[in-house]
């Protein structure tokens, strides 16, 4: 929970072989803080201990699965010191400058993203509404999505003159010269589109989001545990090889040096870009 939050800001629940994990800032289009993020964890790990749980299915609550990290929230806990799990980088709390923002994201941006993709049960996202900039983190590291037919992806951050969100996945979850088209604009990408371009597995109408997510996960979760285990693991050893692993880590390099440079020569490291400007910007 977060200070003035009196509900969870993530829920479990098991039915089945199926755990549903649900981001619970409806208020907030789903927006991520720290909080949430160690909450997302508590809760994959949580699926990934239970026998029981054969797939886990990402939701978020409301009309948005994410808008994003949190950059502007009364939650916001940017500031804050965290427990680190993804690595071992230091606390970034009480550090200045480039130092303090490499160790926070390392932790809480990549490393979390990447040690949530090697859960060795499959994961499925279950995306409605805004899947915007750190909401595409959590929808990629997801080994299928299935989208309603309101929803839309965006990664608008180059208006802060920052390449892309910090899991930079864009030219291997969709061809190069569209990822740079969806970074130039920044504009939204339908779920038809999406789907077009196999980003995502299935577009179903919106009230049926739920209900189809889980026919496909109970679906998946007739295969054997280890089965499923291996052929995520042979797959996402495949995007490996073709360079997604080294190629987050050469342009998370250039993330934080479009950090630096703003923190030059603008007003903060974001470019002086808070939630209410992205928006009227257009995002
Ligand atoms: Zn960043």
């Amino acid at each position: 929970m977060t200070a003035g939050e009196e509900t969870p800001v993530v829920r479990y629940a098991r039915q089945g072989p199926v755990a549903t994990v649900t981001m619970n800032r409806p208020d907030h289009r789903n927006a991520q803080n720290s909080a949430m993020t160690y909450a997302l964890d508590r809760a994959f790990y949580r699926a990934a201990d239970d026998d029981e749980v054969k797939v886990v299915v990402l939701a978020g609550e409301g009309r948005h699965f994410s808008a994003g990290h949190d950059i502007g929230s009364p939650g916001r806990d940017a500031h804050l010191p965290f427990d680190r799990k993804a690595g071992l980088w230091w606390d970034h709390s009480d550090k200045a400058g480039a130092e303090s923002r490499y160790a926070r994201e390392s932790e809480v941006y990549l490393g979390m993203c990447r040690r949530w993709r090697e859960l060795p049960k499959p994961v499925i996202a279950a995306v409605q509404g805004a899947c915007v900039a750190g909401g595409l983190m959590l929808a990629w590291i997801c080994d299928l999505i299935v989208a309603a037919d309101d929803a839309f992806f965006a990664d608008p951050v180059v208006r802060m003159g920052i390449p892309g969100v910090e899991y930079f996945a864009h030219p291997w979850v969709m061809p190069p010269r569209i990822a740079k088209e969806f970074l130039y604009t920044g504009d939204r990408m339908p779920a038809r589109r999406a789907y077009e371009l196999g980003m995502v597995n299935r577009v179903v109408p919106r009230a049926e989001l739920a209900e189809r997510t889980r026919e496909l996960a109970e679906r998946i979760a007739e295969m054997p545990r280890m089965g499923l285990a291996l052929t995520k693991r042979a797959v996402n050893q495949a995007e490996d090889l073709q360079g997604l692993h080294p190629g987050l880590d050469s342009v998370f390099g250039l993330h934080h040096l479009a950090h630096a440079h703003n923190a030059e020569t603008a007003r903060d490291s974001l470019g002086g870009m808070d939630l209410a400007k992205m928006k009227e910007a257009g995002s």
